[in-house]
């Protein structure tokens, strides 16, 4: 589904979220190795994007990631401003990572979400594991539920549903009108301009 094809329909920022080490970054890069332009590899707020068509649409896909600011629980408003989808990850060998889903990071989404319908996506990371495996599918389902998000598991090591997360999550961005205004890009947006968050030191960069 990959183009490279500079001109897109859409321009959707997609955040990753969770506890440090459940596997965001390698998520993303996952998604992201076989095509992507590293935008930003010093500012303490690392995103990557990537161009793909999906449901017949050339979207532009700017994903955040928290470049380990969320050790510090120092991620901010800025880093959820304006972000039309948020997938959760959790590690399935990792039980607080699972509980800290909805004591923390469920709180922060609805304190700083500023768009409304904006889309979340749980998802339980490291399925290749399943011989450690804490955290059951039904758990998920029942959070994901609870919580009116979609659900996949995945690995991002193995690339099994990799691909599906974000592709499900934009499948679903694109059945939401109130997003689409909002990231609609009749004008081609040039996101070199976005300044990074002024909140944001650079102390917290991963590199890859
Ligand atoms: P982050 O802190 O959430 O960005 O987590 P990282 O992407 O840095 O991953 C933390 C550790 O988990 C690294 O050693 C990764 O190689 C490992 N990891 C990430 N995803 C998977 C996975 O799907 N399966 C396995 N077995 N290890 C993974």
């Amino acid at each position: 589904t990959s183009t490279s094809q500079q001109e897109f329909e859409y321009l959707f920022k997609l955040l990753l979220i969770g506890d440090s080490g459940v596997g965001k970054s390698t998520l993303l890069l996952s998604f992201t190795s076989k095509n992507f332009e590293d935008l930003s590899p010093t500012i303490g707020v690392d995103f990557k994007v990537k161009h793909v068509t999906i449901g017949g649409k050339r979207l532009k896909l700017a994903i955040w990631d928290t470049a380990g600011q969320e050790r510090f629980r120092t991620l901010t408003s800025s880093y959820y401003r304006g972000a039309q989808g948020i997938i959760m990850v959790y590690d399935v060998t990792r039980r607080e990572t699972f509980t800290n889903l909805s004591e923390i990071w469920a709180k922060e989404i609805d304190l700083y979400s500023t768009n409304q319908d904006c889309i979340k996506m749980l998802v339980g990371n490291k399925v290749d594991k399943e011989s450690e495996r804490v955290v059951t599918k039904k758990e998920g389902i029942d959070f994901a539920r609870e919580y009116g998000c979609l659900f996949l598991e995945c690995s991002a090591k193995t690339r099994v549903n990799v691909e599906q997360c974000f592709e499900e999550l934009v499948l679903k961005i694109l059945e939401t009108p109130s997003l689409l205004a909002e990231g609609s890009s009749g004008v081609k947006k040039n996101i070199f301009k976005q300044k990074p968050p002024e909140d944001v030191t650079t102390s917290g960069c991963c590199s890859w």
